[in-house]
Parts: structure tokens; C-alpha cells; sequence
């Protein structure tokens, strides 16, 4: 497979811990970037470009973020298995503590290692993930697939006399 360059927005979407400045001294990192769905390296999410705005701060080694995120992304009806795109806004605060090699965990809040690298992408990831409908639906009454012939029916597909 060959190894695509890392987007800039990915990169503009990562911080190391000394360059987060911290609240006590100096204003909050503001971000806005576009990016590609493909960047979260995950199959299941396609779609256009993320809109992705947000800031960063940090007190101490404690790093506080917020975002809002933009997306239109594919997801297919659980009912006709066609595949239609989901249009969504969704704002969520981040709080990610560093965890000292062999250190307890934080269950509850993100993490970042000693490297101190904060890559907001699988949290952005997460956060969207969550905000996609579980059960999507192409229309509130999609009448989905045939039984007798399995085809769409608010398409037009299926001819049988009962349903067609
Ligand atoms: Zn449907
Ligand atoms: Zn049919």
C-alpha cells in the first residue's frame, strides 16, 4: 500500500504539550481546519471534509480543548441499505491528562503519554462517531427492502403486485 503524506490538517491537529500554552500566562491556541474524512483512517466514516474549529490550553500538564465539528458523512438506511449522507454539527469539550508510563489510568478523561503528543484526530473521531445516528434512516418512512424480491421499494425497484 503506498503511504500517504500526512495531511496538513492532521499535523495542524496535533500539539506537543510545550507548545500548548497555558492559561495562567497566555490566551487559549485557536484552531480551524478542513479535513479530510479519509484522515481518520477508518472505512466506515466517508464523506466530505470535516469542518473543524476549536481551541487549546492547557493548566499544567492538564490540556483542555474544545470543539466544533462540521461533518457530512455516508452512512447506510437500516432498513434499505442505501447509502445516504448524514448532515451534523456537534460541540464537545475534551479534558486529557498525561499518564506517566506504568501510571494509573483515567478512564474517564482522554490521555497523552510522556512524548507528550495530544493528536486530537481519534478523539475527534470519537466524538463524531457518537453523533451519527444509530440507526440511521434514509427517510422517517422508508419502506425498505421487498421480502418477496428484496428490492427497494420506494425506488421503484420491486414489481411485485403486493408491494410494487
Ligand atoms: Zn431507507
Ligand atoms: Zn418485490
Amino acid at each position: 500500500m503506498e503511504e500517504r503524506p500526512i495531511e496538513s490538517a492532521v499535523l495542524e491537529l496535533r500539539f506537543q504539550i510545550d507548545r500548548v500554552p497555558d492559561q495562567r500566562r497566555a490566551t487559549e491556541h485557536t484552531f480551524s481546519v478542513s479535513l479530510s474524512a479519509s484522515s481518520f483512517e477508518d472505512p466506515s466514516l466517508e464523506g466530505e471534509p470535516l469542518q473543524i474549529e476549536g481551541t487549546i490550553s492547557r493548566h499544567g500538564t492538564e490540556v483542555n480543548v474544545f470543539s466544533r465539528i462540521e461533518y457530512a458523512l455516508n452512512v447506510t438506511c437500516v432498513r434499505c441499505l442505501e447509502v445516504f449522507c448524514v448532515r451534523g454539527t456537534v460541540s464537545e469539550y475534551g479534558h486529557f491528562l498525561h499518564r506517566k508510563q506504568g501510571g494509573p489510568t483515567y478512564p474517564e478523561h482522554e490521555q497523552y503519554g510522556d512524548g507528550g503528543l495530544i493528536d486530537l484526530v481519534p478523539w475527534i473521531r470519537e466524538v463524531v462517531l457518537i453523533d451519527l445516528p444509530e440507526y440511521p434512516l434514509c427517510s422517517e418512512n422508508c419502506s425498505g427492502l421487498c421480502p418477496e424480491c428484496g428490492e427497494n421499494i420506494r425506488k421503484g425497484l420491486c414489481h411485485c403486485p403486493k408491494f410494487g
